[in-house]
């Protein structure tokens, strides 16, 4: 037999299937497999399978083995790779490890197994002790350990008998060994005490409404708080019933945790969990109790929604505005397309949840493709929490140059008095955001990026947010030596070190990039603020999202204008997302929460509709200027990104595709809104110079894309760079 494999080889620039032969019949369409690869050994996925071969027979090289009994891929997840394929313009190698967690490749990790001891069926102990010889003693104590009938573990029999006994009584047949697969589960500490709710009408009448709606696709609009979590809960619980599997995604791994304890607490091991940050031995474990059936719930960010599961009867994206839930690195695929394609196959119902729509979704949703539901209150009825504006140059003005406004600093005193929790946001990591020198003013930057450093002071580095590269903090200045060194902005190190100064006696944790690094970082902070063993929690963009602390009433947020200046299409909608996120934290439980927002630009529209909570105001006003200039999603953005170490070469390999692109625009005049071509606005990263050409075209064109696809990417090098990206959140 033979079978085309597609090789997991990094550096996939020809989108190439390979031809091996075979003759083990458990191979099959989606195995895993070990072939020969020139002189190397690698994994792959065959992806067909066939009695003859288009080559010399003789000549084709036999597959060397299969790694794991089951198909890793199915029928269906093979389409969906074709899928990826075709719409994010990427070879099925590339999209091929979408599907497989990183540990599986090459065979890397395995299923990890116990060894018991138990008693072989009808034997009589007794008897047996009479038989052996006197000198047989640890052989005689193991049996009579033996003797219940129970199994018990071979490594703390063969420490205590000595493992010759142990093989000595397996080899007479006296006793088996038992080998069983165990799983290693992440976060075991996790409490899962369920709690009982019972569900208010709101919520029923959400959950029967995407039970019963012919749509494929339903959009719970409901308000932070409202109770979202218990609807899903009920709708997994469903479908779990009828026999179907239920994929969940939050926006972030550090909601994961959360999710896990609320499923396991219902579903008990009967959900999985898929992300990054665990062990590689446990995402193993935890992908495979998923495609084996054990485990028919998948919980993880964005990259779960590519778990094995089969018969899937449920997806769920709460926080569906989210950004991350775009990948930003090719494959540059959208969650909820693909959510959407799998759904489609398996005949599933998708659940997109959120307090603030996105854009597309909710004219989705009042344009009828999809059910809307509303959640308009909270559970408690509490009302969304009063947001007290500060306008920041005011406090400037009075002298103030704190990075606290005097209405939060009260506010915070009086919340910490009351023995109740504060957040402080602030989306910027480090301790501060430049670092310039007083004399000449000249500010620290990367060697490779057109970026400024950021000062981590924890390991006195400075840091390039774009690459990762790490300089060491300077004591003068590289430029002028001037030992003067000034800190511009502030950043979340330096926003605790400041309240600590204000604050001696207050538990201030910080949850951002740095803090989190480690497995369960995020785990053991969030664990920590809820139980009340912290007073301040200061954070960035991931304290925002879905947190349920109960006993926060105080929200800071130090910056409000952070996003606004950023210059894409959809500043003013992360804005708007974000705040009302954060301060949708403020006020959960019983006593009322208040929030403060700190801004230079009080007046801005989007600013003031969401301290009203005006998402329809805030809605209806944002897709009308969408509309007008012809942005997403009336549209979509096609960006073409050529980057290059040398800069003429970039430059001219940017014009040349922007004249063949030019010649496709000429056909296609009524298609285009905008085409252009220029620097990118970080004009350099990782040492390479970046151009790119902009367009915005009529959206869902397939030919369109496909012609602009053609057209750049032949240009591709080995030093040359050149990418598509559709509708990407992050244009710099
Ligand atoms: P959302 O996801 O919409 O922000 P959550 O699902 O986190 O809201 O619910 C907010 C709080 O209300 C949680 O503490 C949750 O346990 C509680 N809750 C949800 N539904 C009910 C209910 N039917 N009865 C009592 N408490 C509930
Ligand atoms: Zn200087
Ligand atoms: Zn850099």
């Amino acid at each position: 037999m033979f079978a085309d494999v597609i090789v997991d080889i990094n550096n996939v620039e020809v989108d190439k299937v390979f031809e091996y032969s075979f003759s083990d019949c458990k191979i099959t369409l989606g195995s895993h497999v070990i072939v020969p690869f020139g002189k190397k050994v690698e994994s792959g996925i065959v992806i067909n399978v066939k009695d003859k071969s288009n080559f010399d027979e003789d000549k084709i090289k036999p597959i060397y083995r299969l790694l794991e009994e089951k198909p890793a891929l199915t029928k269906e997840t093979l389409e969906l790779m074709n899928f990826i394929c075709k719409t994010c313009y990427v070879t099925r190698a590339a999209a091929l490890r979408l599907f497989l967690p990183s540990e599986m490749r090459k065979g890397k990790v395995k299923e990890q197994f116990i060894r018991y001891l138990q008693l072989a069926d009808g034997v009589d102990v007794d008897s047996v002790i009479e038989s052996l010889r006197k000198t047989a003693i640890k052989q005689k104590e193991l049996l009579i350990h033996l003797k219940s009938g129970e199994k018990f573990l071979h490594n703390e029999l063969a420490e205590k008998y000595g493992p010759s006994a142990v093989n000595a009584v397996v080899e007479k047949g006296y006793v088996n060994i038992i080998k069983e697969q165990f799983f290693r589960l992440p976060y075991k500490e996790l409490d899962a005490s369920n709690k009982n709710v019972v569900l208010t009408p709101k919520q029923i009448e959400a959950v029967n409404s995407i039970k019963n709606t012919d749509k494929m696709t339903s959009l719970i609009f409901g308000v932070t708080g409202s109770g979202k979590t218990e609807v899903y809960l009920n709708l997994i619980s469903d479908v779990i019933s009828k026999g179907k599997s239920a994929i969940m995604l939050v926006p972030e791994i550090a909601l994961t945790p959360q999710m896990l304890k609320a499923l396991r607490a219902r579903f008990s091991n009967h959900a999985a969990i898929l992300h990054s940050g665990l062990s590689a031995g446990e995402r193993f474990d935890e992908w495979w109790r998923l495609r084996n059936g054990q485990a028919q719930i998948a919980i993880g960010a964005r990259s779960a929604i590519f778990a094995p599961l089969e018969n899937i009867g449920l997806i769920i994206i709460d926080e569906e505005h989210d950004g991350s839930y775009l990948s930003e690195s090719a494959p540059r695929y959208n969650t909820i397309d693909v959510a959407k394609f799998r759904a489609k196959m398996n005949g599933a119902k998708l659940v997109l949840g959120s307090a603030t729509p996105s854009i597309e979704s909710f004219k989705n949703a009042s344009e009828g493709e999809y059910n809307l539901i509303r959640l308009p209150e909270r559970i408690n009825k509490k009302e969304l929490p009063f947001v007290e504006v500060v306008d920041m140059r005011k406090e400037v003005m009075r002298g103030n140059n704190s990075p606290f406004s005097s209405a939060l600093k009260s506010q915070l005193t009086k919340c910490l008095e009351n023995n109740n929790q504060a957040i402080i946001f602030l989306n910027q990591r480090g301790y501060s955001k430049t670092v310039i020198c007083t004399e000449c003013g000249h500010v620290q930057k990367c060697t490779d990026c057109d970026v400024s450093l950021t000062y981590h002071k924890e390991d006195e580095s400075l840091l390039c947010h774009y690459c990762g590269a790490k300089y060491k903090m300077i004591s003068a200045c590289t430029e002028c030596g001037s030992p003067f060194i000034r800190h511009g902005g502030y950043g979340t190190e330096r926003i605790v070190s400041e309240l600590q100064k204000l604050y001696p006696n207050a538990r201030i944790l910080r949850m951002d990039k740095d803090t989190t690094q480690n497995k369960e970082g995020h785990f053991n902070i969030l664990n920590k603020f809820t139980e009340r063993k912290a007073d301040i929690l200061v954070g960035t963009q991931m304290i925002a999202k879905g947190h349920d602390f109960p006993f926060v009433t105080l929200v800071g947020i130090l910056d409000a204008d952070m996003s606004l200046h950023f210059s894409d299409f959809r500043s003013s909608e992360r804005t708007f997302q974000l705040l009302t996120q954060v301060a949708g934290r403020s006020g959960r439980a019983e006593e009322k929460g208040s929030v403060v927002l700190q801004t230079y630009s009080p007046e801005n529209l989007t600013l003031r509709q969401a301290i009203k909570y005006d998402y329809l105001g805030f809605y209806n006003q944002e897709i009308s200027i969408r509309k007008a200039t012809g942005f997403p999603p009336f549209t979509d953005i096609v960006r073409v990104l050529v980057s290059g170490i040398d800069e003429e070469t970039t430059l001219l390999t940017t014009k040349a595709i922007y004249q063949e692109i030019s010649d496709i625009y000429e056909q296609n005049k009524d298609k285009f809104r905008f085409f252009g071509c220029m620097k990118a606005p970080l004009k350099r990263l990782q040492n390479r110079f970046r151009y790119q050409i902009l367009m915005r075209i009529n959206t869902n064109d397939k030919k369109l894309l496909d012609q602009i696809f053609f057209a750049s990417d032949k240009y591709k090098s080995r030093n040359l760079l050149v990418s598509m990206e559709i509708n990407s959140n992050n244009l710099t």
